[in-house]
């Protein structure tokens, strides 16, 4: 595998690094507490890729649904980084991507392509920043974007807006703007893209009323690894896993979701809770369910993320035990900053 710690780590830490590097920070505060802020590196993720042999997949963000960490939820949004051969292919940018990818220590030159599931803002809202942050930090300017209709349009349309921005930069430090971004819309079923490492599939899922929602596959020469994207349980997804050694599965657990939502009614949440449950049941899948999808493709390791809800009290059993009624494989529940 190439060394994708190398030259691209000069640049994160002369441009953005300071803070974190600072010894007078480090010294004050602890380690776990810096990694609680989301300050400084994640050393165990560090380690687990620089003695990877073969594909890994770094779960970045595992909370479902547009809130920001707080007390109480500190998943970040949905957002995953797969790194194959130096190659680094990102799926989802959630609230927190770029923080989130810097601190696993791959290099934003190794980021390949990038590739989004829906348009919910839990899955792309830092799209945009992550393209640009990434271009100041040495990602190439032959990444490739990949995501549903009219994902050119709101490409073409981010870069306007950063158009300023980008240009002061490329004149102060005389490198090549970003002026475009190479993007293939998907909205149909079938391969989506391909290369060396990667033969990249997508199926439609069924998330209303975003359409279309997408679900990937990815198969890497030594390993396949699948999402599911946001959906109800569909048969669809279990057919596109079909022998996966990894199925990444959204999960919500309904005794907790209608506990939150009543709470949240109570602090005057202007929705009905039968109106809220009827979202839910309509867009999204019991953990119970998951299980199934996962045994129906006969993955060998489920991991449970993009939780509903995204709250630290609810412990990894909670999570794996109405999954494993159905799922005899290994079960993960996933948190942020994993390597699967
Ligand atoms: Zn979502
Ligand atoms: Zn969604």
């Amino acid at each position: 595998m190439r060394d994708t710690s190398g030259s691209a780590g000069v640049t994160r830490r002369g441009l953005v690094g300071g803070l974190a590097a600072s010894p007078v920070l480090a010294a004050a505060i602890p380690v776990a507490a810096q990694e609680l802020a989301g300050l400084g590196p994640a050393e165990h993720v560090r380690a687990q890729l620089k003695d990877a042999k073969g594909t890994k997949l770094v779960l970045l963000g595992t909370g479902a649904g547009p809130a920001p960490t707080s007390l109480g939820r500190m998943r970040r949004m949905t957002s995953h980084v797969m790194l194959s051969n130096g190659a680094a292919y990102v799926l989802d940018c959630g609230l927190g991507v770029t923080n989130q990818f810097a601190r696993t220590g791959i290099a934003f030159g190794a980021v390949h392509s990038v590739f989004i599931t829906h348009h919910h803002p839990d899955h792309n809202i830092e799209y945009g920043p992550f393209l640009v942050i990434g271009w100041i930090q040495g990602m190439p300017l032959s990444v490739r974007a990949f995501g549903p209709p009219p994902l050119g349009e709101m490409t073409a349309d981010f870069l306007r807006f950063a158009k300023t921005t980008i240009g002061f930069w490329a004149e102060d430090f005389r490198i090549k703007p970003l002026e475009a971004v190479a993007v293939a819309e998907v909205s149909a079923a079938g391969p989506v893209t391909e290369d060396d490492n990667v033969k990249v599939s997508a199926v439609i899922v069924n998330h209303p009323p975003v359409k279309p929602a997408l679900a990937y596959r990815f198969d890497f020469r030594d390993r396949a690894i699948a999402f599911s994207g946001d959906t109800t349980p569909l048969d669809a997804v279990a057919h596109l896993a079909k022998g996966a050694d990894v199925l990444v599965h959204e999960a919500m657990y309904v005794p907790a979701v209608e506990a939150f939502v009543q709470a949240r009614i109570a602090q005057g949440f202007p929705v009905s809770f039968d109106a809220f449950m009827a979202h839910m049941k309509a867009d999204h899948s019991p953990v119970e369910e998951v299980g199934r999808i996962a045994e129906e493709a006969g993955v060998k390791t489920l991991v449970l993320s993009h939780l509903t809800p995204a709250e630290d009290s609810i412990g990894d059993d909670t999570w794996r035990a109405p999954a494993a009624k159905h799922f005899k494989g290994e079960i993960v529940v996933g948190h942020d900053l994993m390597v699967v």
